[in-house]
């Protein structure tokens, strides 16, 4: 009996327990519909992400007319998504690539400083487009996070498609080494088919000779070297000169959209080279079509990060201050310095101040007001300048770029540099439409005074654009500024005039 008693009140609890299920559940479907309504009709606008900036804004310069605009960070981070973005990626990849561009975002934003704002609207910096409802629930799901490194900001990359590997930084980018920026299989690129493109050797010619090299036929172009992920890092260029090219300067050259990659095998058919190849972008740090499949096949905004940044953290960023001091100077120069330099803006300003005023009574020209900007990192200076690691100053128009002041202590110190900028300047205008070796060659003659500069002998060539300004190394630059000046001193004495040396 004790048993029967038992089996009904089971029997009456299940019922019961059925019941319950049946209505909670009916419950739930009902309220998530609504919610599903509600959340429908009430989308993220731009005016909830511009709450959600905290203050924070962004200069944005037009590169078509020049026009700043102020944009709060959320509402410019869910713009920049709309563009870079693929629309029809799930929620989780569109998180990954929103707090990917957040972090870039606040790493760069004093890359303009010198045009009098933050970041630009191309390539150069980040294209933006219309925020869409995708972009900006991804960029409210995500507010205010980026990738640190033991606490501070990383530098970010992202490219279209690895083609199955990822890219050191590195191998790209000589002197950019991030832990964090290795190269790494991706299996969900592993399987994509290759792309094909021809190109005839007259046109790839052409194109070489647009960046400054020299030579009337290129005869072949063969693989040179490898990097660690296995794209091609040199080529050699047979019937050029100079005869040796980075391959990611190569694929510049000839347009990045029609070489889509470095990662390719490349033939030689009659007058035609053949490229096939993989992947689309540097290959650099995400991927985004790879974090598209992981979003579809269930993985989470943070499983993708860690998949292509290995060691960042999710951070959140608002107690990261910026980090630069602008000092104004009276002398028409203004310096600006990071926060905890050894060497005062002051102090830059007063070298300049001098060899300016010496340089421009020696040229008879002047170029003031001008900016100087002291890096804070080698990636800061690489990042403004575009130039490698073995460059110590960049100097366009009214501005100069300095590498870090460690860095030019152990290169003859700041003073040798920043007098070479000022000269740089001094001369651009006048020798505007030079070969690169008459500009450079002029600088440094003037810079390091006629005494030191020995005349380079009548059968020296002197160096290309793309000798000086493509150089593949430290020392093949060093050998053909020393040319510069050589053939330079050379000249002069046959021009008379130094606006005159051609
Ligand atoms: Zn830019
Ligand atoms: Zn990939």
């Amino acid at each position: 009996m004790l048993t029967t008693k038992d089996a009904t009140s089971t029997k009456e609890r299940t019922r019961r327990i059925a019941f319950y299920f049946v209505f909670i559940a009916t419950f739930v479907v009902v309220f998530f519909r609504g919610l599903d309504a509600t959340l429908a009709q009430t989308d993220i606008t731009e005016n909830d992400l511009l709450a959600a900036s905290a203050g924070r804004a962004l200069r944005i310069g037009s590169v078509a007319d020049g026009h700043v605009t102020v944009i709060p960070l959320e509402v410019y981070v869910s713009r920049v998504l709309a563009a870079e973005g693929d629309p029809k990626a799930a929620d989780a990849a569109q998180q990954a690539l929103a707090i990917a561009i957040r972090t870039y975002t606040l790493k760069n934003s004093d890359r303009h400083a010198r045009d009098g704002y933050d970041l630009c609207d191309s390539t150069h910096c980040q294209v933006l487009r219309p925020s869409t409802p995708t972009s900006r629930r991804a960029t409210m799901a995500t507010v205010g996070q980026g990738l640190t490194y033991h606490g501070e900001l990383a530098e970010v990359f992202y490219s279209a498609s690895c083609g199955g590997r990822s890219e050191k930084a590195g191998d790209v980018w000589p002197g950019a080494d991030y832990p964090y920026l290795v190269s790494r299989n991706d299996d969900v690129c592993e399987d994509d088919p290759p792309w094909v493109v021809d190109f005839r050797l007259d046109d790839v010619r052409r194109a070489l000779e647009r960046v400054g090299f020299e030579g009337d036929r290129l005869k072949d172009v063969d693989v040179d070297g490898h990097t660690s992920s296995g794209r091609v890092s040199r080529l050699r260029l047979s019937g050029m000169r100079p005869n040796v090219i980075a391959a990611d300067q190569f694929r510049m050259a000839l347009g990045p959209t029609e070489l889509r990659s470095t990662a390719f095998k490349v033939e030689k058919h009659g007058d035609e080279l053949r490229f096939t190849g993989r992947g689309y972008g540097h290959g650099v740090g995400m991927c985004a079509i790879g974090a598209s499949r992981r979003a579809l096949r269930g993985e989470s905004a943070k499983a993708i990060l860690e998949q292509y940044y290995p060691g960042l953290e999710i951070t959140s960023l608002v107690s990261i201050p910026p980090v630069l001091v602008v000092v104004p100077q009276s002398s028409g120069i203004s310096v600006t310095v990071p926060k905890a330099s050894s060497i005062a803006a002051s102090e830059i300003g007063r070298i300049a101040s001098a060899a300016h005023n010496e340089l421009a009574r020696t040229l008879g020209t002047s170029v003031l007001p001008m900016t100087i900007r002291l890096h804070d990192t080698p990636d800061s200076f690489r990042l403004a300048t575009n130039r490698p690691w073995w460059v110590s100053e960049v100097a366009e128009g009214t501005s100069i770029d300095l590498a870090p002041a460690s860095v030019l202590a152990q290169r003859g110190g700041v003073e040798p540099s920043v007098r070479l900028a000022v000269a740089e300047l001094l001369v651009a205008d006048p020798l505007a439409g030079r070969p690169a070796w008459v500009r450079i060659g002029a600088a440094r003659y003037f810079a390091d005074g006629p005494a030191s500069i020995k005349p380079a002998s009548s059968r020296t060539k002197c160096p290309t654009d793309a000798e000086l300004l493509l150089a593949v190394s430290a020392t093949a630059q060093r050998e053909a500024e020393t040319r510069a000046e050589g053939c330079f001193a050379r000249e002069l004495p046959k021009a008379r005039d130094w606006r005159l040396v051609r």
